[in-house]
């Protein structure tokens, strides 16, 4: 099992090997953790999503692309489950985890940054989304030695600490 870490701060500036977006179905970019992503990585993260994703993403699938001028080497993609939008599953938020976690390993990539997918625009209650987040990648199987939980705000922050804190 991976060091799983709560960590406070904006995941654009994580320095790890990859950066895990909450990316959309459609795959060019969006609000939220997307909108800073793709503004800090610039336009090569972009233009490879359209090479790499012409028909988009399935929500709880992931899959990488270049990490632009990220300090990450890569970016892992990943759709999660809109909960404004009647995707109730929390199979699928699950699905994300464990995908990106896969991703990482076909990359070689040894320590992630995730930040709380669903859990914005998607409407994901935090606590749940954190505790969804913490055990998922707690029970995955992964070659991932270090992986970061980020939280961008006090609630987030809050949320992601209990949820660390309930796997020990
Ligand atoms: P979704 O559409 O999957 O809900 P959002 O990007 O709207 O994705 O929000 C997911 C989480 O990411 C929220 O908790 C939001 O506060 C957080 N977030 C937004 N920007 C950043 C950032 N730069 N770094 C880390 N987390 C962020």
């Amino acid at each position: 099992m991976p060091t799983i870490t709560p960590v406070r701060g904006d995941i654009t500036q994580q320095d790890v090997d990859a950066v895990v977006n909450a990316a959309n179905n459609g795959m060019r970019g969006g609000g939220g953790v997307d909108g800073a992503i793709h503004r800090a990585g610039g336009r090569a993260v972009l233009d490879d999503c359209i090479q790499r994703f012409p028909g988009g993403l399935a929500t709880g699938d992931a899959g990488w692309t270049t990490a632009g001028q990220l300090p990450a080497r890569w970016v892992i993609h990943t759709v999660g489950p809109d909960l404004r939008a009647g995707e109730h599953d929390p199979g699928l938020l699950e699905a994300c985890y464990r995908r990106s976690l896969e991703v990482a390993d076909e990359l070689g990539a040894r320590t992630v940054a995730f930040p709380l997918v669903s859990a914005g625009a998607y409407g994901w209650p935090l606590r749940e989304a954190a505790l969804t987040a913490a055990y998922t990648v707690a029970i995955t199987r992964t070659d991932v030695t270090d992986v970061r939980l980020v939280a961008f705000d006090d609630d987030a922050w809050e949320s992601m600490r209990f949820a660390v804190m309930c796997l020990t």
